[in-house]
């Protein structure tokens, strides 16, 4: 109660993996519930957010499950594993009473709208949250390019990265119990020191568009609403 956002646009990345909870494939219930709880709260202090979500959990185009298959048509699958989450997420957000609607880079006309900028900018200007599905629409690109790219289109403030981990680290913390993590890091200090923040195209296209990023665990109770609030949480990345 009482927190005041600190920023007014964010687009928040979300991996397919997050859905999974404990699960070893697929969407857990209670952990997307969760999740756009914490969505909701961020919606409810004015902030206008847009979702990029990740198909990992149903599928990954350059998983052993896709050997042998075609690098592109595994690819369009798992744009289309993303569909299916983002109509998951706009469900379980709507039964909170959010509005959501899901642009999809994709055409899919029966079941959602395709990606148009303008329309984008107005429901986020309504208050509504656009979850952008199917990625860039394109093989050989992953949804962390897609958060960067959109990010830029929408002229996000900050990129938000949920991950497992809460932040950037000295080292990997499971491995290491002496690693640290960085509050804050510039992206030529992320590259110098080899950390591994987001696939290199998503990291250029940041770079190059000086938007900032924040790593975070979405699975720490009110995580996004500290993050959108400035408050110590993860690392941000930073020119
Ligand atoms: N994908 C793609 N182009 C895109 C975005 C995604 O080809 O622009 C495919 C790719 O096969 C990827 C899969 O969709 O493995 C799922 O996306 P991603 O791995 O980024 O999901 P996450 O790891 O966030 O769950």
């Amino acid at each position: 109660a009482g927190q005041k956002a600190a920023y007014r646009r964010v687009l928040l990345k979300l991996s397919g993996e997050a859905l999974m909870g404990n699960d070893s494939y697929g969407i857990n219930r209670q952990t997307i519930e969760q999740m756009c709880q914490q969505v909701a709260d961020v919606n409810r202090l004015g902030v206008e957010l847009a979702i990029v979500i990740g198909g990992g959990n149903i599928f990954r185009g350059v998983s052993s499950g896709a050997a042998g298959m075609d690098r592109a048509t595994a690819d369009y699958m798992g744009m289309l594993a993303t569909v299916m989450n983002a109509l998951a997420l706009q469900d379980a957000l709507r039964q909170m009473g959010v509005n959501a609607r899901v642009q999809s880079a994709l055409e899919i006309n029966q079941i959602v709208e395709p990606y148009i900028r303008p329309k984008a900018l107005r429901y986020l200007e309504e208050g509504k949250v656009v979850i952008f599905a199917a990625g860039t629409g394109n093989p050989f690109f992953t949804t962390d390019t897609a958060a960067a790219l959109r990010g830029a289109e929408i002229n996000a403030e900050l990129i938000l990265k949920a991950t497992k981990v809460d932040g950037v680290y000295t080292a990997d913390p499971v491995k290491d119990p002496s690693a640290t993590r960085y509050r804050e890091i510039t992206f030529d200090e992320a590259i110098h020191k080899n950390l591994k923040v987001m696939d290199t195209a998503a990291f250029a296209l940041c770079r190059d568009q000086k938007l900032p990023l924040q790593v975070f665990s979405i699975f720490k109770p009110g995580a996004l609403t500290r993050v959108v609030c400035g408050e110590d949480e993860g690392t941000l990345v930073h020119v």
